[in-house]
């Protein structure tokens, strides 16, 4: 019986190590054991025996050698550890329950292989991270070279188109503006059958100049110009422009404001004009019969424009859609692209607004537009007088290599009062410019032999400071300010017509 604590912990410490004593003498003979041996799967030990026959981790070791062996498994299979302690000649093979450290053993080895584990699912998640950043970085490289393809096809095809709208639509308005020949049943029938040629060209170029807003967008071009504004001003001369088309469809379009003439606002002119044209133009397109009725008011900053229309209505899965770019119903039956409404709420968004679309199939569609429009003192500027002639007889050089194009400016010139020298290259031009002294030179960009670009370097090198304004289909901003650093006095985009040349010939030609 213990009769001390340490006694009693002792005796507990050693119940829970379960202890074996195997004693052999030098040879390594069996000469004791005690404990419990049985439980380890020792019980064949017997005295007299040689150990290493029993243990066989024992082959090997000297029996004066003093060791510790860790986690060893023993013929019971059970976790042991080792002892060995050699005394007078003796060695004490001492064997312990070793499952607490085998179960620690056991579990550290467990959480090595799980942190091993979830090292390894790491390093795979960040070579994916890794790989899925390295094809996005590529892919968005293919979609700004997409982006910079596509700006610059619609660049280069709306240059294309424009070249031969210009004369399209220059011819028919020279047609129509005949003044010279008698007015018999044949020129008056001429008149009226060329007013579709006319029309049709204005169409197309507006869907060219969608194309490139589309475009513009799309790449963040768009550049909004505010400046002050008469808003009802600009609202009746909307009014005026969509009157004939309701007209032609027997529909009443209807202007509703109570906007004071006094009231001038700091918004971009074209861009609103543009989007009011296109909302208004929408409602009396997708109207057959009813009204359409346009109703405007200016808060101190912000104009609101609800257009109403009695016509065919959107259903309501496709409200959602129509602001899509290239989306239209399918069932209207009427023309379009299907990018007006696109363009018209992302360039009203860029000026700081908003739109919204309510409608009722077969009742009608409301549209709001909403606008930031600060409201500004009266402008300053005198509003420019449309003048079609020039003041006093200029001698002009034309640098055109469209043959139907020059032909078309030169008439337009000699009826604004002009003589006309015209060439078809930059090369002639320069020629020409050394000859003899022009009160203005309009001179394309890209004509064969040498462009205009070169051609004004050159000039402009030479001491020549001769007026020149740059006329050309291309819309491009850095064309634009490339001509302005080689020492251009203007730029026009094609199609020009007469009131824009003499417009700008004002601007540039010192005053006598
Ligand atoms: P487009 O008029 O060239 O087809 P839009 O982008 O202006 O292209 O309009 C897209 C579509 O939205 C139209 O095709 C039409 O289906 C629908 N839509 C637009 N405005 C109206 C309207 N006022 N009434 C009915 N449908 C409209």
């Amino acid at each position: 019986m213990p009769n001390t604590l340490s006694e009693t912990i002792n005796k507990k410490l050693l119940e829970k190590l379960n202890l074996a004593f195997i004693n052999v003498d030098s040879d390594m003979r069996v000469v004791q054991t005690s404990g419990n041996l049985a439980q380890y799967g020792y019980d064949e030990v017997a005295v007299g025996d040689d150990v290493t026959e029993h243990v066989d981790f024992l082959v090997g070791i000297d029996s004066d050698q003093a060791l510790t062996l860790p986690v060893l498994a023993s013929p019971a299979g059970m976790p042991v550890s080792v002892n060995l302690m050699p005394e007078s000649g003796q060695l004490t093979v001492v064997i312990a329950d070793a499952k607490d450290q085998f179960d620690l053993q056991q579990m550290l080895q467990q959480k090595a292989n799980e942190n091993q584990l979830l090292m390894e699912k790491q390093r795979k998640l960040l070579a994916q991270l890794h790989s899925a950043q390295t094809q996005l970085k590529e892919k968005n490289k293919k979609l700004e070279e997409a982006s910079r393809l596509q700006s610059g096809f619609l660049s280069g095809v709306s240059h294309e188109f424009r070249t031969p709208l210009s004369a399209i639509i220059g011819y028919a308005e020279l047609i129509q503006q005949d003044k010279s020949k008698e007015h018999n049943q044949g020129t008056l029938e001429l008149k009226h059958n060329v007013e579709p040629i006319r029309r049709a060209g204005n169409h197309l170029l507006t869907l060219v100049e969608n194309l490139l807003d589309h475009g513009r967008l799309d790449a963040g071009e768009i550049v909004i110009n505010p400046k002050p504004v008469q808003v009802i001003a600009l609202l009746k001369d909307v009014e005026q422009m969509m009157q004939p088309l309701a007209r032609a469809k027997h529909i009443d379009l209807v202007f509703n404001d109570d906007i004071d003439p006094g009231h001038w606002a700091y918004i971009d002119e074209s861009r609103l004009h543009q989007c009011l044209i296109n909302l208004v133009g929408n409602a009396i397109k997708f109207t057959d019969s009813g009204s359409v009725v346009v109703t405007s008011y200016c808060d101190a900053d912000i104009l609101r424009v609800l257009i109403q229309d009695t016509g065919i209505g959107i259903a309501p899965e496709d409200l959602a859609k129509i602001r899509l770019p290239f989306w239209q119903a399918s069932d209207t039956g009427k023309v379009g692209t299907g990018l007006g409404l696109s363009i018209t709420e992302r360039i009203i968004e860029v000026m700081g607004g908003s739109l919204s679309i309510s409608s009722e199939i077969g009742v009608g569609t409301e549209v709001t537009m909403e606008l930031s429009a600060p409201q500004t003192g009266e402008a300053d500027e005198q509003m420019p007088v449309v003048k079609c002639e020039f003041d006093q007889k200029l001698s002009i050089l034309l640098a055109e290599d469209d043959y139907d194009i020059a032909q078309l400016v030169v008439l337009l010139l000699e009826e604004a009062n002009a003589d006309v020298t015209h060439v078809e290259n930059g090369e002639l031009a320069v020629k020409a410019m050394r000859r003899q002294d022009f009160d203005l030179v309009l001179m394309d960009i890209n004509m064969p032999v040498m462009n205009g670009y070169e051609a004004i370097k050159i000039v402009r090198g030479e001491g020549n400071e001769v007026p020149i304004i740059v006329m050309t289909a291309s819309v491009i901003e850095a064309d634009r300010e490339q001509a302005q650093q080689l020492g251009c006095d203007g730029y026009l985009c094609k199609p020009v017509d007469v009131i824009d040349i003499v417009a700008i010939a004002d601007q540039v030609l010192p005053r006598s």
